[in-house]
């Protein structure tokens, strides 16, 4: 298996570590909805507001960064990744570490600087090992930041259980049994459940009141479940369209709640826009609906990034093709093989959307979903400079990737980053 290497920046080291103020030149923004022209500054890991630095601190840049006319996005955030490159951390139990950190290094090549790892339904011993070990920590040269888990399951329904096996899925019973099943909350950042289980109300509620986003999916349940559970706390669709009933114009399921007027706060829906999950008319439907809650996820699991051809994933053999992955011998679907770069140019090609809307699906949208826009997912001042060059003559292209500020990938054929290096200057 081969990884994408991580080529150093010419001007490497670009961390701030001693509070250097970096100007990056002859870029592009894409800030509040829009491309502008404008230089961009960074400091100790944060994106700078440069008006205070010239009046108040009356500074310049340590360093200049010619940019050759990139375009500067916010790194993206993929809220639902089961997996890749060969990992897969529901069943890499013994071997987690290694899974975290080869798929956090690896999504980096697609401007994926943050990621909810998700766990799909598993027995309790999974969980109880799996939870405590896979802690949320802030990214960089070794991968993106993980935000903590996204746990789909066991409680979805059995009728829409998709690729999660049926023996391990449970009835939700009350919130002793969730506390029995997952051990400890501590990393958990997302939980999906199906609305219409008895007792699953109560436990959103119970759950998102500890900060945990709660996702209705994998549902056999109707708008009125799904519109209980956002009005219990549920804040979030898991992969729209899949896994639940699909849209009836006499009884529009949990694809109602896009436009329901019975919800105490709009909802986010994730989709997998690989042109195989979701058919681009879907995906028109949705943007088209309600553009400001869609999340593009990639829902990737263990054969992303391995190239097509036969690969042993757990217990199962996998073909890749293009973008497909089957089990070997049938026309079974193993789950997306897509990365977030991809979503975005299938997304923005399928629907006629903007690249600027489809960057902020990949980056604004899910950090509010997490409620860390303030940190995340834009390029407003005082935000982590978690960040993107791309090209986009053409299809999206990431060139280089920064987290906090400092660059932790550069493709092989981008062009290379020129500093030039300035004497401070201060008149204090
Ligand atoms: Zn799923």
């Amino acid at each position: 298996m081969k990884m994408p290497s991580i080529i150093p920046c010419t001007s490497s080291n670009l961390a701030s570590k001693h509070s250097k103020i970096y100007q990056f030149i002859n870029c592009r923004l894409v800030r509040k909805g829009c491309i502008i022209k404008d230089d961009f500054w960074i400091r100790d890991g944060k994106i700078l507001n440069p008006e205070p630095v010239f009046y108040d601190e009356r500074v310049q840049a340590d360093v200049r960064i010619d940019c050759h006319d990139a375009l500067i996005c916010p790194g993206f955030l993929d809220i639902q990744i089961n997996g890749g490159f060969g990992y897969d951390f529901s069943s890499d139990v013994d071997n987690l570490e290694e899974a975290v950190s080869k798929v956090s290094h690896g999504v980096l090549s697609a401007g994926v600087t943050s990621i909810c790892p998700t766990i799909v339904t598993s027995p309790n011993s999974v969980y109880h090992q799996v939870i405590p070990k896979l802690v949320k920590k802030a990214g960089g040269l070794d991968g993106a930041s993980i935000l903590g888990i996204h746990l789909e399951g066991p409680f979805i329904s059995p009728e829409k259980k998709g690729a999660h096996p049926l023996q391990y899925i449970q009835e939700v019973e009350g919130i002793d049994k969730i506390n029995d099943v997952y051990g400890c909350l501590d990393n958990v950042a997302m939980v999906t459940i199906a609305p219409e289980l008895p007792g699953a109300k109560d436990v959103i509620s119970y759950l998102a009141n500890q900060g945990i986003v709660m996702s209705v999916g994998h549902s056999n349940g109707n708008l009125e479940d799904g519109e209980a559970a956002v009005n219990c706390g549920a804040s979030f669709i898991t992969h729209l369209f899949n896994a639940m009933l699909p849209f009836h114009h006499r009884d529009p399921g949990l694809v109602g709640l896009l436009t329901s007027r019975l919800i105490c706060k709009p909802v986010h829906y994730g989709i997998i826009a690989d042109g195989i999950h979701t058919h681009p008319a879907a995906l028109r439907i949705a943007h088209r609906t309600h553009p400001e809650g869609l999340v593009l996820v990639t829902d990737a699991m263990a054969a992303m990034g391995l190239g097509d051809g036969e690969h042993q994933i757990g217990q199962l053999k996998v073909k890749v093709e293009k973008l497909t992955a089957r089990l070997v011998g049938s026309n079974t679907l193993a789950g997306s093989v897509v990365t977030m770069d991809q979503c975005i140019r299938h997304f923005v090609k399928n629907v006629g959307a903007t690249l600027v809307e489809g960057i902020e699906a990949a980056s604004l949208h899910p950090a509010r979903v997490m409620g860390i826009e303030h940190l995340k997912g834009t390029l407003d001042f005082g935000s982590d400079a978690d960040f993107l060059l791309v090209s986009d003559e053409g299809p999206l292209k990431v060139l280089h990737t920064f987290i906090a500020g400092e660059c932790v990938y550069s493709a092989p054929d981008a062009p290379q980053l020129t500093s030039t290096y300035h004497k401070h200057f201060s008149e204090k």
